[in-house]
């Protein structure tokens, strides 16, 4: 990549200005709502171990090997022992596999905006997922005609998120709907690209999708207890083929479940001690969320390459000097 020609590029500097806005609009919500940011955390022994595919970057440290974040997940859960509501926006790593450079979406490192809420359920955390990404769109709209005007984004591709709740209908239902148009989709597994922008292609705004099978997420995503074999999560999809904007769901607090979903889900419990330490102990009952911020940028700007979003894009597989 031509480095100076991309961040001086009049679209890099509208989309860097839109995802501007969009922080602004995040932090602004999310502290009128009584959440308390903490600053991400970049290293350590472990990190979310449910990366579709990605692998983890280690580092030595002092002789160990630690993980660069792939996200805030254990240590959100953590953080709610001092507060009820906090988040954070933080960097991640993942060695994604080099197909997905073509992607326009997958990026090696990228932002999460990470919240989790205690003693909160599902429908809390996507009320408030929502509330998010609808309060980053109506700052874009209402902040920055000139540029969402220069990229050729018409703001009326907001108009059902700013006006209306967001729809769900459950994974199972989306399998149904899937196979009615002929395509194929693994009822236990996790929807593929295709799936999302077939759900998503006539949609005039986002769409949830809840109830993922328990085979497909980390163990740190809640088993329901009534449904087994269901999980009480969801992923928030944008339209118009931009796909997967957020994962989120209620969390394993009990420390037995999560050491069996560990088991299960192929993760050794003794590489997670100080984890599993606090939750012997005790972690708080939360659910949350973590929405991509470049990906958000994406759908907002309408552009369909993530790295014209992004002031520094590394791509799967790329290695430059
Ligand atoms: P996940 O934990 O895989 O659900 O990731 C959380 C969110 O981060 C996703 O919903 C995406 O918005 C974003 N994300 C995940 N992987 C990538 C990637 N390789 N590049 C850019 N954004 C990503
Ligand atoms: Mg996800």
């Amino acid at each position: 990549m031509d480095l100076r020609a991309h961040l001086t590029s009049p679209t890099t500097r509208s989309a860097l200005l839109v995802q501007q806005a969009v922080l602004n609009a995040v932090r602004a919500t999310l502290n009128a709502s009584g959440f308390v940011e903490i600053p991400a955390v970049l290293v350590g022994p472990v990190t979310d171990p449910g990366v579709r595919g990605a692998k983890q970057a280690d580092v030595d440290y002092y002789g160990a090997r630690y993980k660069i974040m792939t996200s805030a997940i254990l240590y959100k859960q953590a953080a709610l022992l001092g507060f009820d509501r906090i988040f954070c926006i933080a960097p991640n790593v993942r060695l994604e596999p080099s197909e997905t450079a073509t992607t326009g979406r997958h990026l090696v490192e990228f932002h999460q905006i990470d919240v989790e809420m205690a003693d909160t359920d599902r429908a809390g955390a996507m009320d408030m997922a929502q509330k998010v990404v609808r309060a980053a769109a109506r700052e874009v709209v209402q902040r920055l005609p000139e540029e969402l005007a220069s990229l050729n984004r018409d703001s009326a591709a907001f108009a059902s998120l700013l006006d209306r709740a967001v729809p769900v209908i459950t994974h199972a239902e989306a399998v149904d709907k899937l196979v009615a148009h002929g395509a194929h989709q693994d009822p236990a597994a996790e929807i593929s690209w295709a799936g999302e922008c077939l759900l998503t292609d006539k949609a005039s705004g986002p769409l949830f999708v809840s109830d993922y099978p328990v085979g497909s997420r980390g163990f740190y995503d809640r088993e329901s207890t009534t449904c087994p074999g269901v999980l009480r999560n969801f992923d928030l999809l944008a339209p118009e083929g931009f796909g997967e904007l957020a994962s989120g769901g209620e969390r394993e607090h009990d420390y037995a479940r999560i050491v069996s979903r560990m088991r299960e889900t192929g993760e050794n419990p003794e590489k997670y001690g100080w984890y599993l330490k606090l939750a012997r102990e005790g972690i708080r009952p939360s659910a949350g969320f973590g929405i991509g911020l470049e990906r958000l940028t994406r759908y907002l700007t309408g552009l369909d390459d993530i790295t014209r979003v992004t002031a520094f894009p590394k791509l799967p597989g790329v290695v430059e000097k």
